[in-house]
């Protein structure tokens, strides 16, 4: 049996023939026409103004707070129940990471936001939410709380590209938005990210702060430190091809979601992630919870039928590195780590192979 893994790269077949053109151009470096198509097809997808390719996602967090001028002893607020990689950069600017419970939606809850805002002695500079698994959080409640209280909001639309809300894509609601072509997420340039926004000049910084912040001299001058953050053409070459079946993608992780839902919905002890009305997501990654059932049995089960599958994202206020963050928890994302796990979601699988996992739960939980 082949390995069915949680979300693989799947190439569209167009990949190596854009990378033959890098080539023949000798373009490999630095930067080159492909790096500026990939960067025009996200502008064409999500309708912003201003889009830079990146080395990640975690790299265009980093920027973003530098070019909102976060740092030293800043308060960040940003979504517990999220990839480590969302909050990383934080650390990085040595700014402090105050974190946020879900809600039933399981991504941040609007209500614990307001009472963080409320409760603190420092007013924060900015929030960090991810739209987890590919479905967006309540975006209307949080960018309104956002702008009322002055806050940044940067979109962790890691996970979520090709995710809309009201027919708007995740990653263009807030003041700047990320997303990665890490190789697990739903199209990968093997790595790579992209930072977006409709503000011109925090783009214009971020990618001069990408570049070693080199000043407009022939000879290398600098005023202040930058990083080795942009996107190779080659890598980008892989972007633009994999930009191009972004919606056929989308239509097949929800395909994924609908067969589990279809198989194992009537199952009383399983619940999966909720969608927000108004909102398509990718459904990046099928997530379930189960009420009686151990995920870890769960999780053995399956890796004997050659199946991966994984615990949700370990909440970030029950990791080691942030014992000592402030938190404003309810226990929502723990009980759905304790409970919840991600089935196989690859868009280049049959649903034939995904009976196997199907199967496999149907037993467990009968
Ligand atoms: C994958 C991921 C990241 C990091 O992306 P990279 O491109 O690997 O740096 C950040 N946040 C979330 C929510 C992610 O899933």
């Amino acid at each position: 049996m082949d390995r069915l893994f949680l979300s693989p790269p799947h190439m569209s077949g167009k990949e190596q023939q854009y990378i033959a053109e890098v080539f023949e151009s000798n373009y490999i470096a630095p930067l080159g026409a492909f790096v500026n198509r990939f960067e025009e097809s996200i502008k064409l997808k999500t309708g912003i103004s201003h889009a830079l390719a990146l080395s990640s996602a975690t790299a265009g967090l980093h920027l973003a707070l530098r070019v909102l001028g976060i740092g030293k002893d800043d308060i960040v607020l940003a979504s517990t129940f999220t990839f480590i990689g969302s909050v990383n950069a934080i650390l990085y600017q040595g700014a402090r990471p105050v974190f946020i419970d879900s809600d039933e939606s399981w991504n941040l809850s609007p209500k614990l936001l307001k009472k963080a805002i409320l409760e603190l002695s420092v007013k924060p500079k900015a929030l960090i939410l991810t739209h987890l698994y590919g479905q967006v959080a309540k975006l209307d409640e949080i960018v309104a709380i956002c702008k009322e209280e002055g806050i940044y909001l940067i979109e962790d639309a890691a996970e979520s590209l090709g995710t809309s809300y009201g027919g708007k894509q995740s990653g263009t609601f807030g003041d700047i938005g990320v997303y990665s072509f890490n190789g697990n997420k739903i199209l990968t340039t093997s790595g790579g990210g992209m930072l977006l926004s409709e503000n011109e000049e925090w783009i214009t910084k971020a990618k001069f702060l990408s570049t070693q912040a080199k000043e407009d001299f022939l000879h290398y001058e600098h005023k202040e430190y930058g990083y080795n953050y942009r996107m190779s053409n080659v890598l980008a070459a892989i972007g633009v091809a994999q930009m191009e079946v972004l919606e056929e993608r989308v239509t097949r992780k929800r395909e994924i979601f609908e067969f589990y839902k279809q198989e194992l919905g009537s199952i009383k002890e399983i619940s999966f992630m909720p969608e927000l009305d108004n909102s398509y997501g990718n459904r990046w990654l099928t997530t379930l919870i189960f009420e009686k059932t151990n995920p870890l049995t769960v999780i053995e089960a399956l890796q004997e039928v050659n199946a991966e599958s994984r615990p949700l994202w370990k909440p970030m206020h029950l990791q080691p590195l942030f014992k000592e963050s402030e938190v404003f928890i309810d226990g929502t994302s723990e009980v759905l780590f304790n409970k919840g796990i991600c089935l196989p979601s690859p868009t280049n699988s049959t649903n034939d192979e995904l009976s196997r996992v199907i199967e496999v739960i149907k037993i467990l939980c009968s």
